[in-house]
């Protein structure tokens, strides 16, 4: 099966959260982990036994042309350079906008904007991560840091980010309060080295809201699954209720949200700014057709964006770009108007959001 014969084939998409990849190709063990949120080695060992990554191997080497097995797409890829290798599989995507968070993975580990932009053949902008931000200004005074992160929300569409994104999932939970600013001092007193306190990371999260109240761009909100680094009942997007209220006209696209789809589709449902996408979620989870009907149980087709939310590794963008056009196909394979919906999902819905021209 190759890209161009899976449904609405000819409708470019807008990948609107991905990251760029490494330059590095990885050993095989490595690829296993790149298959995985685990950051744990012990755990690469278990993934030739997950589903998804057994039958991502198979659409891979159908692809690629070679045996169906892990050492051969293995192979496969250590003898490719590997920017072709990436612009090979990113150019089957058939992607025409790329919006890739800043944040991760280090730039001096990865390809350029420029360059992601050239493997899919199309355009590409960067996503300021707020944490980011507020990390590279530890070391000074609070209101220092706090300024530091006003002014760059502030300047954040004249230096030509697409959009803005936040950790705090990650970092402290999604049930964002505004702080006792004495307890935020304390914490950055302490001179740690990553955002990671409740007060530093509400505040920063906070004022980088009221600082995008004029002339607001989308925030990206990572809720849901990921790395072993969360608590997953804080990343439930329904604990961001009262920061969604308090800021009607900030646009919220919530990110993944893997098992709490159906929470974000409510919220999308019921809060004119709250958008969802089913990223990471596909191409991870083995049930992309499951991960769509319950996004769309509630939420209007017009709130649902796609994303890959591919890292490091290029198998990731082919994968999921795949199995999101044939989830979508079963999905509206009996609904009238089909093409409409699938291209507003695939890429309107993004570029309307985010003034993409
Ligand atoms: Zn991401």
């Amino acid at each position: 099966v190759s890209a161009s014969s899976l449904p609405f084939a000819d409708v470019p998409l807008v990948d609107h959260h991905a990251h760029a990849v490494l330059r590095r190709a990885p050993t095989l063990d490595e690829l296993r982990g790149l298959f995985s949120e685990s950051q744990h080695p012990a755990q690469w060992r278990h993934v030739p036994f997950q589903l998804s990554y057994r039958r991502g191997l198979r659409e891979l080497a159908d692809m690629l042309g070679v045996e169906p097995s892990e050492q051969a797409v293995h192979a496969y890829r250590l003898a490719s350079d590997p920017a072709a290798y990436a612009e090979r599989l990113l150019r089957a995507t058939g992607t025409e906008w790329l919006l890739l968070d800043d944040g991760f993975p280090l730039a001096e580990e990865s390809f350029g904007l420029a360059q992601m932009a050239g493997f899919c053949g199309g355009r590409a902008l960067p996503v300021l991560r707020l944490e980011r931000v507020a990390e590279g200004a530890l070391g000074g005074s609070l209101d220092e840091l706090r300024e530091s992160v006003r002014a760059a929300v502030r300047g954040a569409r004249g230096a030509g980010y697409a959009g803005l994104k936040t950790v705090a999932a990650y970092r402290s939970g999604l049930d964002v309060q505004p702080p006792s600013l004495e307890a935020a001092a304390a914490a950055l007193a302490e001179r740690p080295a990553r955002l990671a306190a409740k007060p530093l990371v509400d505040l920063v999260l906070l004022d980088a809201l009221e600082a995008n109240t004029a002339e607001p761009l989308p925030l990206q909100v990572h809720a849901g699954f990921g790395d072993a680094d969360l608590l997953l009942p804080k990343a439930d997007p329904s604990l961001l209720k009262p920061v969604l209220e308090r800021y009607p006209g900030t646009p919220f696209v919530l990110l993944h949200c893997y098992p709490f789809v159906r929470e974000a589709g409510w919220l999308a449902h019921v809060y004119p700014n709250v958008h969802l996408d089913v990223s990471l979620t596909i191409p991870h989870s083995a049930r992309p057709l499951a991960a769509l009907e319950e996004a769309l149980e509630l939420a209007p087709a017009s709130k649902l964006l796609y994303a890959s939310d591919a890292a490091r590794t290029p198998e990731l963008y082919y994968l999921a770009a795949c199995r999101f056009r044939r989830a979508l196909g079963q999905l509206l394979a009996r609904e009238p108007g089909a093409d409409e919906l699938a291209e507003r999902i695939l890429r309107r819905n993004a570029i309307e959001l985010y003034g993409l021209t």
